[in-house]
Order: C-alpha cells, then structure tokens, then sequence
C-alpha cells in the first residue's frame, strides 16, 4: 500500500481515521472535507503559484506520460538547479516536494515546503514533521539534503498595485528542527505501516473527547452513543477527568449522569435544563442586561471575505474583509429601519464606500447589539486603521456595543434544544421558528464569502451577478433581522 505524506500527516492527527480512509473509503462518502483537506487543495493552488514566481528557472518533474519516479531521479542526477514536483519512493512511502533546489556552494539539495500559512505551524498539523517524512525519504534516495525550509506567506505583508511575491513569501530556515525530528518520524513511519497493515481497532480514542474534536465517522466507531450525549455538554473536553470518568462507567447519556455537582456554570444550566425538558431562564439577570441598550437601537452584522494571497490592496494574507453589512434599526415607538450595504464593484480602496456608508446608516445615538462582540469590534478596529478619517467613529461604535450572544452563553437562557449551543443558528429556530435560513439561497457564514467571491468575478449587471446580489442581501438582513425578534422575545419573557 502506497503512503504518502498526506496519509502520514492524516496519521499524526489520528491513526483510526486514515486505517478508515485507506480500507473503508465507502464511509467517506458524502461526507464535507475536513478543514486539513480542504487546506491540502488551498495549498497545492498557492504551491504551484507561488513556486514558479519564486524559483522561475525550475523544471517541472510531473510532465505527462513519463515515469515521475524516473524522470525525477534524473533532473537529480543531472543536478537541475530546480525541480518542482519531484517525486521519491522508499519501500512503501512516497513523497512529491513542493521545491527542490540545489546549492551549489554547500553542493547539496535544499528542500522547501510552500505553505499557504503565516508562519511555520508546529501543531496540530506540524510543518516540521511533513518536511522531515519527505527528507527521510530523500536521504533513502541517497540526495543529500543540507538545508530544509517553508515558504510561507508574511503576515505583515499588505498589497499595494501588483503582487510582490517575494515580499509575500518568506522563508524560515528549519534545518536543525528537523534533523531533531529524524528519530520521531522514523519511528512513526514503522508504526503507521504495522498500523495500516493491521485489523480495524474497535472504537476511537475520541470517545474521551468533547464534540468539537471528533470528526464525522465518529457515531461509526461507537455506534452506542447517542447523537446528544456527554459529549454535547459545553466545554467538556477541557474536563477531561469528568468525561473519562463517565466514559469508563458507560455513562453516554446525559439522563445518565449521576454526579451533576462536578459541572460547572454553563454545564450545570444545560444539564438541568434538558433532565427538567425546559429552559433555564433568569428572568432577572436578562432584563438587567437589556434595559440598559439606548435607543435607536442597531442590530449590526457583518460578512466578510478572506483569502491567503491578498486580492486587494491594502490587505493582507489572510485578513478579513468586510465586504457587507445589515442593520436594522429599531426606534423606540416600535418602528424598524432596514440599512444594508454590499461591495459590488472593484474599486482602488476597497472598503471605503462601505464605511462611508456605515457612517451615515449608524445614529450619533443608539447601542448597537451584535451577536458574539470580538468578531465585529476587531472588524471595527482593522477598519479604523485602514481609514484614519472614520477610526473616531468606528471606535465610538465600539464603544457603543453590546453583545446578545452573552444572554445565552452566559446561561441566562439555557433551553435543552440548543444542545449547548449560543450560536445564532441554533438559537434562532428555538426562539422565533417561524424565521428560517432554510429557505434562503445562501444559509451559513461560510457560504456568503463564496458567493461574493463569484459575484466579484461576473459581468456586472448580469443576470447571475443580480441573483447572487440579492441571496447576499437576503442572507445577511435574516441575521440582523434575527438578532431583533431574539432581542423581542427576552423583552417579553
Ligand atoms: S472521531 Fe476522532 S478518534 Fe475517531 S476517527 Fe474521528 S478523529 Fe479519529
């Protein structure tokens, strides 16, 4: 069985889930790509890209209809100065390198990995050991490896007209890390070949694990616990003593739990909450903290795009861009005003408009309630720092902010059926189910910045260009209008 350094990665985050992939591939099927997958296709995008721009003399080793493994050893052999794509085999194990570039004053091969990362990543998912795998396979090969690094992307970097790869792109020098490494993965690669050579395990080491860790062939390993169970109850992965000690007495139900003095805050509110089979409401503390919000009041919501090589001037790999917002404005004889915004043209100083336009849509006076406070008060702050002429009045809205999201995740309102949750989505159809996303065009977070990103690209004013302009408009005004019907229902408790 061929194992690559995708499957010996996939190994270091867990040995059951890659024995599935490898001998079961039928559970896989229809199932979403794990954030390391869909990392893996980012990648290869931005590797191929960035490599060519980076080392442009080098000779591309994956031609089609030649013998890869042979035509690499000979770009090797004939000491190319760059060979994208090489590709290597000892016993099972086989490695394709991003770059391979020989020194000609140390006379031996420098290995870089091109990461679409801002800076070198040592765990979950460790650089160090996906560069190590690949030059034990290229010691194996007899080339001699002198120096290792990652490209990775510069955090600091922000576009200004065209790309500047080398000013995108830095390399970290990570010889000595990985020369460190050799014994470890050395030993890891025995131990993944017995592994994959071996029978199923029974069960999965997440069962001592909260939710947020286990991946979607989880209830195929432990067929016996149900879809809500211990592991639903919030944060109890960082209780790691509590779950084991209900795991190793086959406690998987929270009916079944018979020490409900160990959970804490939040985990005691859920706890009771779905044993009683209604809310937990503090009625008090709730209208304590809403009495307060000044009107008119502003239910604000940003989207935002993002993207490793930055599209705009003025940003950076990876920073958020605001590229919409909603708000409705609720004033106090009970009216409520719709204000929205959508970038739809490219324009030098791409978010301009958008603020401009925010500052005339924001009151002088008037809270503005968002749903988890950090998402949109640092989308506020990058905003300051890009315009200097509006950072005043973005950070007066700052100021004016408050968070609805805190009601529930401080327990305030705890009801069963967010199955400890205090996301909007969950919330929302327990609270108000007659406002849907389910009958939206666009129904999650991660669905708008795809769109818009398509939106950008077609011809404006086209047919498509209009159909995706208004599912953003509708998906964005649901969760500022969702934020006002939660905020009526508390009132009204
Ligand atoms: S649920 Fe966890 S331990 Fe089980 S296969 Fe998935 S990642 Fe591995």
């Amino acid at each position: 069985m061929r194992i690559t350094k995708t499957d010996y990665m996939e190994y270091t985050l867990c040995p059951k889930n890659l024995w599935l992939k490898k001998h079961k591939p039928a559970l896989f099927e229809n199932i979403p790509l794990s954030d390391f997958q869909q990392e893996i296709i980012l990648n290869g995008q931005i590797v191929d890209e960035a490599s060519m721009i980076l080392f442009p003399d080098g000779e591309l080793a994956t031609a089609k209809n030649i013998d890869q493994l042979h035509y690499s050893k000979q770009l090797v052999a004939n000491e190319n100065i760059t060979i994208f794509q090489a590709s290597f085999e000892w016993g099972n194990f086989f490695v394709r390198t991003d770059v391979l570039h020989f020194d000609q004053e140390m006379e031996s091969w420098s290995l870089y990995e091109v990461k679409a990362t801002n800076s070198v990543k040592k765990s979950p998912y460790s650089h160090i050991k996906d560069l190590t795998f690949q030059k034990l396979v290229l010691d194996a090969n007899d080339i001699t490896v002198g120096r290792v690094g990652v490209i990775h992307l510069d955090g600091d970097y922000r576009r200004v007209g065209d790309l500047d790869y080398r000013a995108l792109f830095q390399e970290t020098d990570v010889t000595a890390d990985v020369l460190k490494m050799e014994s470890i993965v050395s030993v890891e690669m025995t131990d993944l070949e017995k592994y994959l050579d071996g029978p199923e395990k029974p069960g999965c080491p997440c069962l001592y694990k909260g939710r947020s860790a286990q991946c979607p062939t989880f209830s195929y390993s432990n067929p016996f616990v149900p879809d809500y169970s211990v592991h639903n109850i919030s944060r109890i992965g960082n209780s790691k003593k509590t779950l084991a000690d209900w795991i190793n007495r086959d406690i998987y139900s929270i009916d079944d739990i018979d020490n409900p003095e160990v959970l804490k805050g939040y985990q005691s509110f859920q706890h009771l909450a779905h044993i009683k089979g209604q809310a937990i409401i503090d009625s008090k503390e709730i209208l304590k903290n809403i009495r307060d919000l000044e009107f008119p009041i502003h239910f604000l919501d940003y989207e935002t795009y993002s993207s490793a090589i930055p599209e705009f001037d003025r940003f950076g790999p990876w920073q958020q861009i605001p590229f919409q917002y909603s708000i409705h404005v609720l004033k106090e004889d009970g009216s409520l005003e719709h204000k929205e915004y959508l970038i739809t043209e490219l324009s030098e100083d791409i978010t301009f408009g958008l603020v401009e336009r925010l500052s005339e849509d924001i009151y002088e006076r008037g809270s503005v309630v968002v749903w988890y406070a950090p998402f949109e008060k640092t989308r506020n702050s990058e905003l300051a720092a890009l315009h200097s002429e509006y950072s005043d009045f973005l950070y007066k809205v700052n100021d004016r902010i408050f968070d609805l999201m805190k009601i529930f995740s401080d327990g305030y309102y705890v009801d069963p059926d967010f199955h400890g949750s205090n996301s909007i989505k969950s919330v929302l159809p327990v609270l108000v189910p007659d406002l849907l996303y389910t009958d939206l065009e666009i129904q999650t977070g991660s669905d708008a910045p795809v769109n818009w990103k398509k939106m950008m690209s077609l011809e404006s004013g086209g047919t498509e260009q209009q159909v995706i302009e208004e599912n953003l408009l509708e998906y964005c005004k649901l969760d500022s209008l969702a934020m006002v019907r939660i905020y009526e229902f508390l009132k009204n408790i």
